[in-house]
This record gives C-alpha cells, structure tokens and sequence, in this order.
C-alpha cells in the first residue's frame, strides 16, 4: 500500500468534504509588493489578542516606551504579553471598540507615537546552537506570539507539545478571497519562513514536514521550494484551490488523509499546525529578538484606490490604513468595512478597531463589488430545506438544523449537532438561497454557550472550594479532639504517678476544689441569710403587725369616739338615773335588770381586751412607736372608765325599758362572740359595738322621752295634789323636785306602812 510520504512526494492528495469555489478577487493585491507605512500618530492597543487571558500591565499613564518593551507581563501558560509597536508615550489606558464581531470593548493602551522608533536593547541569536529549547520557548512566550492564522493560540503552548509528532503542518494555504498577506510574505520572506520552520523542527521534532500551499500561489510556491530545496524533511505541497483548505482539519485531511474526529484535536493524531506568518515571527522572536509588533495586512477592496498589503503596527487604527488607500468614500457612513476576509470576515463597528494579531485584512468593497454588504435590512426568507448548506459544510454538519437550534437558544440540541466543529467558514451561508445569515446565528449561539460554561466552571471551582474547606475545618477538628484528649491523658497519668509533683498537682487540685465548695457554701448562706424572698417575707409579716396595730388603734379610737358621741348626761339625767338606781334597788332583780349587768360587764370586758389587744400590738410594733402606744393605753384607760360609765347609764336605762329585747340581743350575741379573736374578727366585733351602741342611744333616747312624759304626767299630778312649782324656765328643776318629793313621799309611805305593820305585829 502506498505511504503517505511516497504520495506526498508525487503530488497526490486527498480532499475534504464539501467546500465552495468563490471568486478569489486576489488579483487587487497579489502583485504588489508589502509596503512600509508612516508611523501613525497614536496607536491603540488592546491588552488581549489572543486565546486566553490578559496580562498585568507594567506600564502607567505618563510613561515613555520604547519599541518592543512589553507593555503588560504575563503570569500564565495563557497570557501572552503585549509590547510597544513603536516608541512614545502613554496617554490612556482605558476601555476602547475591539476587533470582534459583537463590537465589545476591552481595556487598551493609547500610546501616543513620538516618530522617533527607538528600539529598547535587544539581543540578536544568530546561532541558535547557544540556546536551550527551553530557551527558545521562552523567547517565543516573551515575544507575545500567538497564531497568527486567526485562531490566536499562543505559540509557545502548542510547540512545547511531548507527544511524538509525526507532522508538522505549515498553513499556506490562504484559502479565503481577496486576502494575500501570506502570499506576500511567503514571497518576500521565504528564507525568512524557513528558518522559522526550523526552529519549530528542533523543538517538535516531526517525522515529516509540510508546507500546504493553493496552487493559486506560483511564485509563493517558487519562493519556498527555492528555500527548502535542501532540507530533505520539509515537503512544499502544492494543493487545489477550494475554500476552506486553509481549516485546520481540512489541510490536515488535504495532505495527510487523515480525518481529525469531533471533539479531538491535530495534537492527538499526532499533527501539529503553524501558519506562515507565525513561523516569521517565530524566526523574528528568537534570532533578533523581536517580539510580535508587526503583521502584513491585506487592504483590499475596489472602495480603495491603492489596495494593497502593508506592514500595519499592531494597533494601528483602520481608518489609518485606509487613508493609506485612498479609500474613495471613508466619510459615506454607509461605506461597510469589513475585517477579515469576505467569508469570514465581520463589520467593524467604528474605524478606530485597531489591528491585532490576528487581523489578516482589511476589505472595503464597492456597491457593485458587494451589495450585500450595504444592505440595512436583511432579506432573510424561510428555510426551504434546500440541503445545499450540508452539502458545502466541510465539517459534515446540518446547518439547517444548527441554525434553528440557535434562533431557538436551545444549547443542549446545539450540542448534540457538535456545533463545537463548526469554524464558521460560512460557506453554508454562502450557498443559502434563502439568504440566511446561518454564520451569524452560530457566532451568538457560541458566545451564550461559552459564558454558559464559564459561569458553570465558576460555580464548579467554587463548590470544590467549599467541600475543600468543609473537609479540611472537619480535620481541624477532629484534630483539636485528639490533642485534647492526649493531653488530658497525660495530665491524668502525671496526677496518678506517685512523685512529688504529681502529689502537689493533686494538693493543688484538692486545694482548688476546697476554695471552690467554701464559696459555694458562703454564697449559699449569704442568699439564705439575705435572700430577697426571706427579707420580703419578714418584711410582709411586719408591715401586717403594723397594720394590725394600726387597725387595732384605730379600733380603740373609733370605740372611744363612740363613747364620747353618745349623748351626754345632763343633770337632770343624772339625778333621773340616781332616783331611778335609787329606785330600782328597792324592786326585785328583774330579767332586764340581768341584761343590763351582763351588758355592762361586756362592755367592760371589751374595753379591757382592747386594751389588751392594743398593749400587745403595741409591745409587737415598732420601738419607734413606744410612745405613741404609751398614750393609746392612757387612752383606753380613761376609755374604760367612761366606758363603766356609759355602762351603768346603760343598766339604769335598761331598767327602764321594757322592749329592749333588741339590744339584750344583740349584747348576747357580743356576749357569745370569742374575746380572743383575730384582728379581723375585732372588726366585726367594732361593728357590732357600733351597732349596739346605736341601738342604745336609740333606746335611750326612748327612754328619755318616756320619762319625760311620766315626769309631766308625775308633775301634773302632784301640781294637782300639792302646791309645786309651775312648769316653765325651771322645769328641770320642778321635775327634779317632783321626783325627790316623789321618792320621799313613797319612802315616807313605806316607812309609815313599815311601822304600822311593826305596831300591828307587836299588838
Ligand atoms: S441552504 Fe439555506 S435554505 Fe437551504 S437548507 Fe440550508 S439553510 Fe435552508
Ligand atoms: S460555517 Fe459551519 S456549518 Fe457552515 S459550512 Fe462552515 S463549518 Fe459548516
């Protein structure tokens, strides 16, 4: 079976699927030589230009550079530094329009240009012998280099790569129209080229390598043959022109036939790729120390009076290089410029985009070279399911089906029909006769997806965080346990052996227990000696002695107020009472006269307990009050005296009256009511006092009325039967008259009556 290498080197190779035939339109360019530009007056250059991160930047505002200093330092296999086009200072460094299909900004770096060029001290490698690979990969990475073909992948990752390589691929191909940068440079750099292809060759070491190259290319062809003539291992193979040859996967099937699978790539088939124009800056990097500040750039377009491929400073503004062209229209708003080529290629959104390192071309297109180009509103129709998109796709997609998943953001179906593999070539939307903008719709669908996966790698790096930290606090702890427990183990051992010090650590903790009980133990008696509810209690048993004292005081005062309140005894009463006592003592003991005795003994009897009560509470009180209680007692004496009183008025009243039932009543109820009752039951006792002594003055009051009435009765007579004074401002003292006379008229008679019955008896 034929080898790979023996069909390379007749000149037979395989083809891809798919794939379209536009108008190359390269004949605007492709025989005009590079040219150097001026220098333009400020450069604007974006920190990220490549395929990764940005770097920290080593500059300030204010600061002078020279040509070739890096601007920013990289601190990653992915960042890769940017470096000063030419020499000036820097005037901004702020947020700035980028080259991207979305027109997104990013940070840059104004560097307002002095025209002086001044290069910073390099140092030129003229054999590379002296250099380590190590070291060469180190220039490569220093000098920012990242693809240049359009991927933008930084260059010293992908030669750094172990596997054995079997190919090394180097990417002429230069499919897409208008675009001849690499033609160009390939014809004018071919040494320049091969020498980068060299270096690649020591660090990769493949078995075989090849320069793929359109046959649309004659004299880049006849450039690199000349070059590699006498290098046996470099294969110049000159391929059909079809668009997109120069895709990766393609150009690798075109010259190896091998069919890079989804989802894998050239590095795991053993196949590395480097396009033209990174093997020159490759070459720049490690031989002249030059980093990457310079790329050829395809200004092209029938807009332009002098299309052509330029030497462009990375960061050079468009509309820059377009005033170099003489672009016919730049002030027709409506004039489209289009980065990249015309199959890949996107709208700038402002003229300011600068050239980055992966800017190819530059296409400002005529109306009539590109009407699609100035057309505001889109003439997108419905999918008529033509098929012919799948056919041209050389990815073997279904574009159809791509782009309605898209429109419908439906990622996890996206994923399914390996959008992954597309490499918007848009030559499905360059056959669409519906003019579907399929390209478009990939592009956005793409970006979704990428952030999608960013945040879910955000949001995975940070849950492994946590279960990291979850696990190493949970070590920590069980940590701390063991340390604990090992050095309780070891103070327990200690205390248990037999030495000195063990026997003073165990004095010190008997010692230690000892204090802590005594504090207890004092603090347990000081809360039950000053214990708030003791105190509360002994000072709620006081204040009720007080207010029984209080109460019992005030007892005693109302029962001697009472006392005073009864009516008091006028004369004439007196010697009433005296004449009716008088009187009374000669008739038999009746049942009120007992009554009226045991009220007076009730009465002198609760004068006496008051007193008694009084004294007790008295002596229970406060000292303070000694002599508050001192005249209470000399009050309840003299109480008691009128009390005796008020009782014997009360006997001889009682005498009087014969319908006193009520207040014999009453008196037996006192009578019968404990002497030794509690302060509460006093109360009731001081009621019925009141009450009794109430219903006595009622009583006596009837009484006084009925003597009063017997005296006028007693008066009338004896005014009838003797000579007695008339009643009238003397009437108190006719009545007291009248009942002495009275009374000694009837002791009279009792006498006479007594001795007529003696002289009776002794006859
Ligand atoms: S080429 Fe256009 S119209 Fe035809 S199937 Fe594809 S998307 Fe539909
Ligand atoms: S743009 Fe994508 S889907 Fe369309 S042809 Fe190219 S690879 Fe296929």
């Amino acid at each position: 079976m034929e080898s790979v290498i023996e069909r390379i080197t007749r000149g037979r190779f395989w083809d891809f699927h798919g794939g379209i035939h536009p108008p190359e339109q390269k004949f605007l360019t492709k025989n005009k030589p590079i040219k150097q530009l001026p220098l333009p007056k400020q450069l604007i250059i974006p920190l990220q230009q490549h395929i990764g991160r940005e770097g920290d930047l080593l500059v300030s505002i204010g600061d002078h550079v020279l040509k070739g200093q890096a601007l920013t330092l990289s601190t990653n296999p992915m960042v890769v530094p940017i470096h000063a086009p030419t020499s000036g200072v820097i005037s901004a460094i702020k947020m700035s329009v980028i080259a991207h299909p979305s027109g997104l900004s990013q940070l840059c770096v104004f560097l307002d240009v002095d025209g002086e060029d001044t290069w910073r001290k390099r140092e030129v490698c003229p054999d590379l012998a002296q250099l380590s690979n190590h070291e060469i990969i180190e220039k490569i990475a220093d000098a920012g280099i990242a693809g240049m073909g359009g991927a933008g992948f930084p260059t010293h990752i992908k030669v750094n790569s172990k596997p054995d390589i079997k190919f090394l691929i180097i990417n002429g191909a230069e499919c897409e129209p208008y675009i001849t940068a690499d033609d160009l440079l390939m014809m004018e750099q071919s040494n320049a080229i091969v020498d980068g292809i060299k270096i690649l060759d020591r660090l990769l070491t493949p078995t075989v390598i090849l320069i793929g190259i359109e046959d649309n290319k004659p004299k880049a062809i006849q450039a690199l043959q000349q070059a590699t003539k006498t290098i046996d291992k470099i294969k110049v193979c000159v391929v059909p022109t079809k668009y997109p040859t120069g895709g990766e996967k393609q150009l690798v099937q075109i010259l190896t036939g091998q069919e890079v699978k989804s989802g894998r790539l050239p590095i795991h088939d053993g196949i590395v790729m480097q396009n033209i124009a990174t093997c020159f800056a490759i070459n720049e990097a490690v031989r002249h120390d030059t980093p990457l500040i310079r790329r050829v750039v395809t200004v092209t377009g029938q807009a332009l009076k002098k299309p052509q491929n330029v030497w462009a400073l990375l960061g050079t503004p468009v509309n820059f290089l377009l005033e170099q062209c003489d672009v016919e229209n730049i002030d027709n708003e409506k004039q489209p410029v289009i980065m990249g080529g015309p199959m890949m290629g996107f709208s700038v959104s402002s003229e300011l985009v600068p050239i980055v390192k992966t800017s190819n071309c530059i296409l400002v297109p005529s109306k009539t070279e590109m009407p699609s180009a100035f057309e505001k509103e889109s003439k997108e129709v419905e999918c008529i399911r033509c098929g012919q998109c799948s056919d041209v796709c050389p990815s073997q997609l279904l574009p159809q089906e791509l782009q309605w998943s898209a429109k419908a953001k439906d990622y996890s179906q996206l994923e399914k029909l390996n959008l992954r593999d597309c490499i918007d070539c848009g030559a499905c939307a360059y056959v669409c006769p519906s003019q579907i903008p399929l390209v478009h719709y990939y592009r956005i669908a793409k970006a979704e997806i990428r952030q999608q996966q960013q945040l879910d790698l955000k949001a995975e790096k940070a849950k492994i965080r946590f279960e990291a930290r979850k696990l190493r606090l949970e070590k920590e702890k069980i940590a701390r346990q063991e340390k604990h427990k090992k050095a309780a183990a070891a103070r327990k051992a200690a205390m248990n052996k037999a030495t000195p010090e063990a026997e003073g650590a165990k004095s010190a903790v008997a010692a230690a227990l000892a204090r802590v009980k005594a504090k207890k133990a004092s603090k347990e008696q000081t809360s039950t000696v000053d214990s708030p509810s003791n105190s509360s209690a002994d000072n709620v048993d006081d204040q009720k002695s007080q207010v029984a004292a209080a109460i019992a005081r005030a007892k005693a005062k109302k029962k001697l107020k009472e006392a005073s309140s009864e009516k008091p005894i006028t004369t004439s009463e007196t010697v009433n009472s005296t004449v009716e006592v008088k009187a009374t003592q000669t008739q038999q003991t009746s049942p009120e006269d007992k009554k009226a005795k045991i009220a007076a003994a009730v009465a002198r009897a609760k004068a006496k307990k008051l007193s008694k009560s009084t004294d007790t509470t008295d002596k229970a009180s406060a000292n303070e009050e000694s002599t508050e209680e001192m005249s209470v007692q000399k009050t309840v004496n003299s109480d008691d005296k009128k009390a005796k009183i008020a009782a014997a008025i009360a006997k001889a009243k009682a005498k009087k009256l014969k319908n006193s039932a009520n207040i014999s009543d009453a008196e037996k109820q006192v009578d019968d009511a404990p002497i030794q009752s509690i302060v509460n039951a006093d109360d009731k006792k001081a009621k019925v006092a009141a009450a009794i002594a109430k219903a006595k003055s009622k009583a006596l009051s009837k009484a006084n009325a009925k003597i009063a009435a017997e005296e006028k009765i007693e008066a009338s007579e004896s005014a009838n039967n003797s000579d007695v004074l008339p009643i009238g401002a003397t009437d108190k003292k006719a009545k007291i008259a009248a009942a002495i006379a009275k009374a000694k008229a009837k002791k009279k008679l009792k006498e006479t009556n007594t001795i007529e019955e003696n002289n009776q008896d002794g006859v």
